[in-house]
């Protein structure tokens, strides 16, 4: 029997809904890849979920924190964890459901980087990325997490763009 597909799916968090949502990039990509390249082929496919987290990036429900001592930061980075967790137990759980094989990673760090790092270190067949469709100014100067994958990325890749009515008004909210 041939060996299953491994696709890497990079995933993060929704910027606008809070706590414990993917961003509509990141779930729109992981439907596209369920409906279609895995359809009813369940046991032919692996996915292997990467969500990388900043360090020190303040999540949108911190921004009024104040930080006086070590225990606050201890705190804070304790709420980000599980945030991760959250998001990682998301997309695991659809996979259960759907029977599909699947393993999930917390990284930390810039996540183009990471992404590219994590392709290095576990070969997958593809890698899919969700994409905001930023226009050149916000590319420059919000950044692409998609764009530099398909260009850096030692494995094919592909960048599943969000439909015109999954956009929000501020194409950077995700
Ligand atoms: P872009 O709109 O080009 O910045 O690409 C957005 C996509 O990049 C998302 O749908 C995810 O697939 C991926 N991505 C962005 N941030 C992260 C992150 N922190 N961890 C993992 N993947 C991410």
């Amino acid at each position: 029997m041939a060996s299953v597909t491994r696709i890497m799916l990079g995933v993060n968090e929704s910027s606008l809904k809070g706590y414990p949502h993917p961003s509509i990039s990141s779930k729109g990509a992981f439907e596209w890849t369920i409906n279609k390249i895995v359809r009813n082929n369940v046991t032919a496919f692996n996915l292997l979920f990467v969500h990388v987290q900043v360090p020190d990036e303040d999540g949108y429900d911190d921004m009024d924190s104040i930080y006086a001592t070590a225990e606050d930061f201890k705190n804070m980075k304790e709420r980000e964890r599980i945030r991760g967790i959250h998001l990682l137990e998301y997309f695991i759980k659809r996979c259960n459901e759907i029977g599909v094989a699947c393993q999930g990673w917390i990284r930390h760090g810039d996540p183009k980087e990471v992404i590219c790092h994590e392709v290095k270190r576990q070969r997958p067949d593809f890698l899919i990325v969700g994409s905001r469709g930023l226009g050149p100014f916000q590319k420059v100067f919000v950044g692409t997490v998609s764009e530099f994958c398909w260009k850096h990325a030692e494995c094919p890749v592909l960048s599943i763009k969000r439909t015109a009515d999954e956009t929000p008004q501020d194409p950077v909210d995700d």
